[in-house]
């Protein structure tokens, strides 16, 4: 058989002109989301307040299992996709496994992630709407980022509250951001209540995702013709992702390779959501067997030491319940982590998954993921973003068990993004700066004691 090329190409016209909504072939559906006043589950109606109507229609479509891809959206993907699928031939050797590694490679365009594909989705829903603009949040700033470009394509106003740890430690990204014309504030600010609130209980607060979301949404719902859109956990944005997970299919299909192993980093869930989406129908469908697995940071770690609970999906709990695996919504990751994925919750979708048993998760030290990073850099040649990196360490391990085991498995992983804007992080940790920090029992308690009742 012909050597399977580094890279393997799908052509334009083999970009997905559907998404795949996995949640079509689960038994269990994911919980629905609570009105946090009501503990209701939220109406369509209600929703409309916050998300544009179409997305809410997306979020809300337990059944349907594709959604046709609009030809404005993809004339947009086929800008930066499809994204390459590539064998990782060199870390192979590095590693002496005998497995074979692939990579689906997100980081291809200038927000240098694969939030871009649900950004741009979103911001077409809000044109086609006729609104002025949204609102979002952002940490690290790939979304704020994604957003930003896909708010310029279709000239929408984009207004990003910034996670000010983040606003601080990366002027590079944020000035991204402005010139695609978004405009970006530091979160918690004065300019909403929420914010306000939050700064007279924290003083010097560097702020939290929680947070900045509670900012974004009121900003959005107290100001005529503009909504909130949110770049991961949401039904919508895993759907928008799954483009990620079929260009993978179809990229091994075209090389006749069969996946064993799936491996993704999980902050909110999106891009592993999206990458497994396929694969998991066949799985739900009993058609075959992967082993799939989500990578968290031991210091933030939803999956593994979180509790399955309806939980507020921001600080301020003025946004719905979600039911999730959830280290509390007050919980914020040790101010020494860098590596991104600081959510205190995690996709429905996922967690139900996990939950019932679909899916693994393992969690890592941040030393140990930046360590796995650099060894990445150095044989595959691609600068890793510190989130994919997690991602990059669970597909190592498993390699190396196959080592063990003298078995040759087909490991499938997603490179999320690289890590340009990093470098504070990367510094650090060849200094050796970095820490790891592993919250205690306790402290995680202490937040899952706070979890809202909702009997
Ligand atoms: C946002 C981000 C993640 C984590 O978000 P998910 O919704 O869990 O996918 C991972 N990698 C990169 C590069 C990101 O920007």
């Amino acid at each position: 058989m012909a050597k399977i090329p580094y890279k393997i190409y799908l052509e334009e016209k083999e970009i997905p002109t559907s998404w795949y909504n996995v949640r079509s072939a689960m038994k269990n559906k994911p919980a629905p989301l609570l009105n946090p006043g009501t503990l209701k589950p939220m109406k369509a109606e209600e929703l409309e307040g916050v998300f544009c109507k179409e997305l809410v229609a997306q979020e809300l479509d337990n059944d349907t299992p594709f959604f046709k891809i609009p030809d404005e959206i993809l004339d947009f993907y086929k800008m930066y996709r499809p994204s390459p699928l590539m064998r990782a031939y060199r870390l192979e050797k590095q590693l002496g496994t005998p497995a074979k590694i692939y990579y689906k490679f997100e980081g291809n365009n200038t927000s240098g992630s694969h939030k871009l594909n649900s950004a741009i989705a979103q911001a077409y829903y809000a044109k086609k709407q006729g609104l002025k603009g949204v609102t979002t949040e952002t940490g690290a700033g790939q979304w704020g980022t994604a957003l930003a470009m896909a708010c310029a394509y279709f000239d929408l106003d984009c207004k990003v509250y910034m996670v000010k740890v983040s606003y601080e430690q990366k002027p590079f990204r944020r000035e991204v951001m402005r010139t695609y014309g978004a405009s970006v504030t530091p979160s918690p600010s004065t300019e909403t209540e929420v914010g306000r609130k939050i700064l007279a209980e924290h003083p010097g607060t560097t702020g939290s995702l929680g947070c900045a979301i509670s900012e974004a949404v009121e900003k959005a719902v107290t100001n005529e013709g503009y909504r909130y859109v949110l770049g991961s956990v949401l039904n919508q944005v895993l759907l928008h992702q799954s483009v990620i997970g079929l260009e993978t299919k179809a990229a091994l299909d075209k090389v006749g390779e069969k996946a064993d192993i799936i491996i993704g980093c999980a902050g909110g869930g999106s891009n592993l959501g999206g990458l497994v989406s396929p694969f998991m129908g066949e799985k739900l469908r009993g058609e075959r067997d992967y082993k799939i697995i989500a990578v968290e940071p031991a210091s933030c770690p939803s999956l593994t030491r979180g509790k399955f609970a309806y939980d507020f999906c921001d600080t301020g709990m003025v946004c719905p319940l979600a039911k999730m695996y959830t280290l509390g919504s007050g919980f914020i990751p040790a101010p020494n982590h860098a590596g991104g994925l600081r959510y205190h919750g995690m996709s429905s979708i996922l967690s139900q998954l996990y939950h019932d048993g679909y899916m693994e998760a393992v969690s890592y030290n941040q030393t140990d993921v930046f360590e796995a990073a650099e060894l990445f850099a150095r044989s595959e040649g691609i600068l890793p973003a510190p989130e994919s990196s997690h991602a990059i360490k669970g597909a190592i391990d498993e390699a190396l068990k196959c080592k063990e085991a003298g078995e040759e498995k087909t490991i499938v992983f997603g490179l999320t993004g690289t890590g340009y804007f990093d470098m504070v992080a990367y510094e650090k940790f060849h200094n050796g700066e970095m820490s790891d920090y592993i919250p205690t029992d306790d402290e995680i308690g202490a937040y899952l004691a706070k979890l809202p009742k909702t009997g």
